[in-house]
């Protein structure tokens, strides 16, 4: 085996896989669409400082997690973690924050964590951003937007929604305080983890999956007791508009996300089917972050799925096909060099009248029987053959390949002139 391997936390995806991701990325893509959100394809890396000032300084994310070098002129630079404050960069910078916008996003983020089932160091995500609008009419869209594309993805069985508000940031820091004053009477007790954050960032410690510390959090103040009014008002407005569109949702006042720019309504999907990496799509409002990037004061709230947790689900619930798919529809043998150039010219202009239609050309010569081996190991329904033969007639055979479903027959294989071609493949090809 070569020396060479992918860096730890980071997969190569192939064909057999890749369909799987292609099957999810446009069904995302059209279900987005159909809310009228515009796809936005952002730089992979930004200034290191973007992550910082938008992220957060005592995030994991920042402390720990990202990928960040100096380039060739001494700037500090970093591969994003995750979109949104690129998403904020871009529409600051594009200057389109005067009107309300809707945007998506795709691609691959960079975290330095423990690769685990659900968990790289290189993952992708699928983001949505509604910027301009404060109303939680907006955070309603997206929560339906993402719970409807879990039905179409035929997920929706398996998945669960959480949500809660975590108030503006002055509602914080009394909630903040008051869990502190808590805590701080069984430091002892707590995760090492948790100590540290009793210091840096307490409310990250409503999320620790540290047992002892869960226990202790039992008793401790509830965040929606320090909601400010406009927060509470909200967030009953939401759950409202929740209720009449039909959508089923927990409340979890100990739902934070590990991020400093949320406030009002964080949400995840959650699912118990795929072990401890349970959270496929996890978002919130942001209403701060575009002042704090340098941009005019504008709202924001927005959510990013995690694409490799979602194709575990998909294939964890059944609802996509995932045995390997055959490569080709149909598959093309030639003997002989005069064989091999009619084909090849006939496939070519089969390609331009069907040009959904997978025509694989058989390449590398070889005898007739080697060739339909591979026909065979192709998955294709169809042979297209040519010998000396046909050459002379003008002809080509067509062979089925696959046997018909009720009598387990093969159809007979056929000769047929060049220009009946087209329409005899189609029918063949409608056949199991
Ligand atoms: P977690 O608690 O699982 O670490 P997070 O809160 O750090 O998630 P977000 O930053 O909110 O995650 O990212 C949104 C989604 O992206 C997550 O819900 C998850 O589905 C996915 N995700 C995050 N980190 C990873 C990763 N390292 N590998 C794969 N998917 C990830
Ligand atoms: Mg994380």
């Amino acid at each position: 085996m070569s020396k060479y391997r992918s860096v730890r936390g980071m997969v190569d995806i192939f064909p057999e896989d890749s369909r799987h991701w292609q099957f999810l990325e446009n069904t995302v893509a059209e279900t987005l669409a159909s809310y009228g959100y515009g796809e936005v394809r952002l730089p992979i890396v930004e200034y290191t400082e973007l992550f910082t000032r938008g992220i957060g300084k005592a995030t994991d994310i920042v402390e720990k997690e990202m990928y960040t070098f100096d380039d060739r002129n001494a700037e500090s630079l970093s591969l994003r973690p995750e979109g949104t404050a690129g998403c904020v960069r871009a529409a600051i910078q594009a200057g389109v924050l005067n009107t309300p916008q809707r945007y998506w996003y795709a691609g691959p983020m960079f975290r330095y964590e423990r690769p685990q089932k659900g968990r790289q160091r290189q993952f992708h995500q699928i983001g949505a951003e509604a910027f301009g609008v404060a109303s939680p009419d907006m955070d309603a869209e997206l929560i339906l937007m993402s719970a409807r594309l879990w039905r179409r993805l035929g997920i929706a069985q398996g998945v669960e929604l959480q949500i809660n508000s975590i108030g503006s940031s002055e509602s914080r820091s009394r909630y903040r305080s008051a869990l502190v004053e808590y805590l701080n009477q069984y430091v002892d007790q707590l995760d090492e983890d948790s100590q540290r954050r009793l210091q840096s960032n307490p409310l990250r410690i409503l999320d620790s999956k540290n047992a002892g510390t869960q226990a202790l959090l039992e008793n401790a103040p509830d965040m929606s007791e320090f909601l400010d009014a406009e927060s509470a008002d909200d967030f009953s407005i939401l759950c409202a508009l929740l209720t009449a569109a039909g959508v089923a949702y927990t409340v979890n006042t100990r739902l934070v996300r590990g991020l400093d720019y949320y406030n009002k309504t964080v949400f995840e999907w959650v699912t118990t089917r795929l072990g401890a990496q349970g959270t496929i799509c996890a978002g919130g409002r942001y209403d701060g972050l575009v002042k704090q990037l340098g941009g005019r004061d504008t709202p924001g709230v927005g959510f990013a799925m995690g694409m490799e947790r979602l194709v575990l689900l998909l294939a964890e619930m059944g609802s996509m096909d995932m045995s390997s798919a055959p490569v080709a529809d149909v598959y093309v043998v030639a003997v002989g060099d005069d064989a091999y150039k009619v084909a090849l010219s006939t496939v070519e202009s089969l390609r331009s009248e069907m040009p959904r239609c997978r025509l694989v050309q058989h390449t590398g010569g070889g005898s007739f029987k080697s060739q339909m081996k591979k026909a065979d190991k192709s998955g294709a329904q169809v042979a297209l053959i040519w010998g000396e033969d046909e050459v002379s007639a003008g002809t080509v055979t067509v062979k089925p390949m696959r046997v018909e479903k009720e009598s387990g027959e093969r159809l007979a294989q056929q000769s047929c002139l060049l220009p009946e071609l087209p329409a005899v493949l189609s029918a063949a090809l409608t056949i199991d």
